[in-house]
């Protein structure tokens, strides 16, 4: 037996599944299984694989994590992280996955506040990738996080821990949006559940029965977070405060308009690399 026979039934038993990228999961999950990087793997794939305890072992963990991939179980929940912004992320069936959609949002915070004394509210926090990263990279010092779900808060408090430099920290809150805060901002961020009920029956297996609903749901329209988020974002902004949302590629009209309706101004849409409407900016808002 060989690593590259290994490979190619992996491969074809994830391709039977309908996975589409059955070949790089395949690889993957070999060298999860195998300890390997992909030097070694490419270097030694042809020769024939020693019988000893430990590569018995190897090759029963592979199998068994291309079985859960065959299921349709996301590669992130496998392998339990996810990079994201160059920085690698706990995740499990609690949280969203990072997308790399959402690394547009947090490129756009990077690049419009270099005022590392800006206090700033990550909503819907998740796994906690956007309010890390922003910690992390554009050194934020005052970062709050919140999530309605226990679980996801402490995914989010786990990253925090592993990534931010000693000594510190993001305060992360249980509650519904706005609910447990008790001070204004300057930048609000939110990558609120946004798909339309109706359309996620329709989405791939390793989304639709894999991640938290509740990360996904946006209600029949897809809009109701954003409702809430603009009815309300004004009364926690400080003066000259802003919000960042991300957005489906198709609700850039429908959020601007939401924010326009209550208050907010120079509100601008932001696309992301492959060119599809991604974030919505605005300014103000009032309270309604
Ligand atoms: N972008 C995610 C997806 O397509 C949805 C994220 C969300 O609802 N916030 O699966």
């Amino acid at each position: 037996m060989t690593l590259h026979q290994l490979l190619q039934e992996g491969a074809s038993s994830l391709a039977r599944a309908g996975d589409t990228e059955a070949k790089l999961d395949a690889r993957r999950l070999l060298l999860e299984a195998f300890h390997l990087d992909m030097t070694h793997f490419l270097m030694n794939r042809m020769q024939v694989l020693e019988q000893t305890r430990d590569v018995g072992a190897a090759a029963d963990r592979y199998r068994e994590m291309i079985r859960k991939r065959s299921r349709r179980i996301p590669l992130q929940h496998i392998l339990g992280s996810q990079d994201f912004m160059g920085l690698t992320f706990r995740v499990n069936e609690h949280v969203l996955i990072p997308r790399q959609d959402t690394e547009t949002l947090v490129e756009l915070v990077l690049e419009e506040h270099k005022d590392r004394n800006k206090k700033v509210l990550d909503l819907c926090t998740g796994s906690g990738c956007i309010a890390v990263s922003l910690s992390v990279l554009g050194g934020f010092e005052d970062v709050t996080a919140t999530d309605l779900s226990f679980e996801a808060l402490k995914v989010a408090k786990e990253n925090a821990e592993r990534l931010l430099d000693q000594g510190r920290a993001i305060r992360f809150l249980q509650g519904d949006l706005f609910d447990c805060l008790e001070t204004r901002f300057d930048i609000i961020t939110a990558n609120p559940p946004y798909i339309a009920t109706g359309v996620i029956r329709n989405l791939a297996p390793e989304v639709r029965d894999h991640e938290p609903r509740m990360a996904l749901d946006g209600d029949e329209d897809g809009l109701c977070f954003y409702r809430r988020i603009a009815a309300k974002a004004g009364e926690w902004l400080e003066p000259g405060g802003c919000i960042y949302l991300e957005i489906g590629y198709d609700q850039g009209l429908a959020v601007s308009r939401l924010l326009e309706e209550t208050g907010f101004e120079n509100i601008r849409i932001v696309k992301d690399t492959p060119g599809l409407d991604r974030v919505v900016y605005a300014e103000g808002g009032r309270n309604v």
